[in-house]
């Protein structure tokens, strides 16, 4: 039996950096994960924006990261590919495994305990703390703590037994890694309309010769992903050019969509995907939850501190978090109703919209992948067409 200020469920890169957060600020911090090895099974393509590495208090060296890009080639069903070039460095193309594991073991140098295979399996309410169930390697353990932070993942069991319940829109993803020549490995590749209906599919280059080619799809289309991908690889003509054939690895998940109404209760804080703390446009949600998760690791380390881990006081997570990404996750997720919901010739007829010197070049000064917002704004200056600007306002009238 144990006893810590802090107890983390989950070494992802939510629960890491939430752990490290606590320790930090003097609380004695154990992070519990499932698994046997950090960062494995993966489910992610491992495209981080440039802030989100920097936002994980990490430096981008050679040790995970596999490639970088600066623009994207959207590819319509119909029509003429759009190109957009950040002109510099945008995201950064990473091993997920080694990204993770960095992460954790950022947060064992700032002296967080961990145990790995240590399943949460019950958490109730014991006196003023939190009883935590675990089984580890086979073996029933208990663990106390004052604050728990849920970081375990989209399904997350701990946000269900605190009574919290579990992000209600998650959209199934999937992906492979594949022999590909990519036309620019500076470049991701988008794939939009009915081929992955609800949302999109990419190809990410990993380097010359290996992309990342995946897809999620809103459920309410009935279509199975796994159909969807074999779709994809068989049927887009110009993803069969370019692949070699043979699948090299393969991956699935669930992209949570829209954040929990609430995020706390007594001696609980949920942060990361089990939260929903995903960008609604692209589905990542490596940034938003490093953001969420250093607040999480403080307030609850002050909640130690001002021994009062009452729902009440931790509450103050859920505003903080919300003061800083609150607004962008419902703007992101009225633009994810408002793509959603466009037919192929109407997505057909934006991008060709947008493919127009102007507008490429105000996409390529305020194009944000974390912060669509931006964007919106400048699209709706006077100098843009007139037609464009039509259309924009529509658009943000649904958005913003
Ligand atoms: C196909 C796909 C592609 C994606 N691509 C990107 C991308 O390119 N960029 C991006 O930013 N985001 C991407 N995402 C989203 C990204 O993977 C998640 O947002 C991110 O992993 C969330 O981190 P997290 O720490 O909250 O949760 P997770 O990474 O899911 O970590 C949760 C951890 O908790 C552990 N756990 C679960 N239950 C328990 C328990 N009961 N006890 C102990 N441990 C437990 C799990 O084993 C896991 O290690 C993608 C998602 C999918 C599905």
């Amino acid at each position: 039996m144990k006893d810590y200020d802090v107890v983390v469920v989950g070494a992802g890169p939510a629960g890491s950096t939430a752990a490290r957060y606590a320790s930090m600020h003097g609380a004695r911090t154990l992070l519990l994960e499932e698994h046997e090895y950090i960062g494995s099974p993966v489910g992610c393509t491992g495209l981080l924006s440039t802030r989100a590495v920097k936002e994980c208090g990490v430096r981008p060296t050679r040790d995970f990261v596999l490639n970088s890009v600066r623009g994207a080639f959207v590819h319509p069903i119909n029509g003429e590919c759009l190109r957009i070039d950040g002109k510099e460095t945008k995201a950064y193309v990473v091993s997920r495994k080694l990204f993770d594991r960095k992460l954790a073991n950022m947060a064992v140098q700032k002296d967080v305990d961990i145990c790995l295979g240590s399943r949460v399996n019950g958490i109730e309410k014991a006196d003023n703390k939190q009883k935590i169930s675990v089984l580890k390697r086979g073996e029933p353990i208990k663990i106390y703590a004052d604050v728990v932070i849920a970081a375990d993942g989209v399904r997350s069991r701990v946000a269900k037994m605190a009574g919290l319940g579990n992000v209600s829109k998650v959209l199934p993803g999937i992906q492979t890694e594949v022999l590909y020549r990519s036309e620019d490995i500076d470049f991701v590749e988008l794939f939009v309309g009915s081929q992955a209906p609800g949302f999109f599919a990419w190809s990410v280059p990993v380097n010359e010769n290996i992309s990342r080619i995946g897809l999620a799809s809103d459920p309410k289309y009935g279509m199975h992903p796994n159909y969807l991908l074999e779709r994809l690889l068989k049927d887009n003509k110009h993803i069969l050019s370019r692949c070699s054939g043979g699948k090299l690895d393969m991956v699935f998940g669930g992209i949570p969509l829209g954040p929990l109404e609430k995020t706390y209760s007594d001696g609980i804080i949920i942060a990361g995907d089990a939260a929903g703390q995903v960008k609604p446009t692209s589905g990542g949600g490596i940034y938003t939850g490093a953001v969420c998760a250093k607040i999480a690791g403080k307030i609850a380390a002050k909640a130690v501190s001002e021994k009062d881990n009452s729902a009440k006081f931790l509450s103050e997570y859920d505003k903080g978090w919300r003061n800083e990404i609150g607004k962008e996750l419902s703007i992101g997720m009225r633009i994810h109703d408002f793509i959603g919901h466009l037919s192929d010739g109407q997505m057909d007829e934006l991008i060709d919209s947008i493919n127009n010197p102007a507008i490429l070049d105000t996409i390529t000064h305020y194009g944000d992948m974390d912060r669509p917002s931006i964007l919106i704004k400048k699209m709706l200056h006077p100098s843009k067409s007139l037609h464009m600007l039509k259309m924009f306002r529509a658009f943000a009238k649904a958005v913003l």
